[in-house]
């Protein structure tokens, strides 16, 4: 049996559809949502925690429609992490039992159960701290470990890592996967690699609509660029966004801060041998590493760093005289990186 069934759902604000007409059951294995700024992924996730209605149609948890009579029952049973958690004034520990408590359970599981959250995202010693003092990357492991002391049947997280560190990221994600096993877990998120690691089925939201779905591994708009997709943490400076992708850094000219995938399309990339005077933002040295010829277009590897596949015509190619193991350049427009 499917946890929520969703039919013909739509929510408007304003009269605005934020969501149009969706439809999906969402069983036990874990969802990831994708999609553009806007297509309407907070909307979705905070309707299945009961935290909006629809505007129309059904929404099913449990076989049961959700009224206004079990929703209470919902949103005992359903979590939701948000991408900038909110804490209570006070400690770590007030926050971690602040639930609990207001569920009548004793001060003695309270005490076991906020010190096994604690564990759980690795921050045994900080059950005095002040939540509202703590790193982002702390914040949001207490706003993790506030959401699982619930023990709840569905965690919903909205973006949870967008504004993090890579290991706060990897350290969130390695616990998404365990948890998965345990309850349904539903994820929005811009970053790739975090979906392909969590989710099973990923669904893809543009203005509101459903328009893939299917295996993150085989979903075209994860995979749509097989090569060239870059997944780092961007500051914005000057109105060009820095990307830090492993050792290098990506500029892109759309104004993107936190974790972010992007992709830069291999007919946008120039080589050349050396250094070249050029406006585009971007400039990498670095070896080719593969050389692949598809109808009459080569496709060379160079590893900068990140690799990079560049397409060039096979006159191209010869005229450069390009060989594998060789030193080049590549170059590209901060415009023709473009952000997932
Ligand atoms: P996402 O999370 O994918 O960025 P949202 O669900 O936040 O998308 O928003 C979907 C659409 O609904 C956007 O056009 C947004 O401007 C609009 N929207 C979201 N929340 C509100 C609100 N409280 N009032 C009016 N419009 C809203
Ligand atoms: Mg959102």
């Amino acid at each position: 049996m499917s946890i929520f069934e969703i039919k013909g759902l739509v929510r408007e604000y304003d009269g605005e559809p934020a969501l149009k007409n969706i439809n999906i059951n969402i069983g036990a294995q874990a969802l990831g949502v994708i999609g553009k700024s806007g297509s309407g992924k907070t909307t979705l996730l905070k309707i299945l925690a009961g935290l909006l209605t629809p505007s129309q149609g059904k929404l099913s948890f449990n076989g049961t429609e959700v009224t206004p009579a079990v929703l209470l029952d919902l949103r005992r049973r359903v979590t939701m992490v948000f991408q900038t958690p909110q804490f209570l004034n006070g400690t770590v520990r007030t926050n971690l039992s602040y639930g609990l408590r207001i569920r009548g359970v004793s001060d003695e599981e309270i005490k076991r159960k906020v010190s096994d959250a604690l564990d759980l995202v690795s921050l045994e010693a900080y059950g005095e701290r002040y939540a509202r003092n703590l790193s982002g990357g702390e914040q949001q492991r207490v706003a993790l470990a506030r959401a699982l002391i619930l023990d709840p049947e569905v965690l919903l997280l909205d973006e949870p890592t967008s504004n993090l560190d890579p290991v706060n990221v990897s350290l969130i994600t390695d616990i998404l996967v365990q948890e998965s096993e345990k309850r349904l877990v539903v994820i929005s998120t811009h970053d790739l690699d975090q979906v392909k690691r969590i989710a099973k089925h990923v669904i893809f939201l543009e203005e509101g609509i459903i328009t893939e779905q299917g295996d993150p591994y085989k979903l075209d708009s994860v995979n749509r660029f097989t090569e060239n997709v870059y997944t780092g943490i961007s500051n914005v400076e000057k109105g060009v966004s820095q990307v830090h992708v492993g050792d290098i850094i990506i500029r892109t000219s759309s104004p993107l801060t936190g974790r972010i995938s992007l992709h830069v399309r291999p007919q946008d990339i120039i080589i050349s041998k050396g250094w070249i005077e050029t406006s585009a933002r971007n400039q990498f040295r670095g070896l080719i590493t593969g050389v692949n010829e598809r109808d009459g277009i080569v496709m060379i590897d160079i590893d900068v760093g990140e690799v990079f596949t560049v397409q060039i015509t096979r006159r191209s190619f010869n005229e450069m005289s390009l060989k594998l193991g060789e030193p080049v350049n590549i170059s590209f427009k901060a415009s023709s990186v473009l952000p997932l």
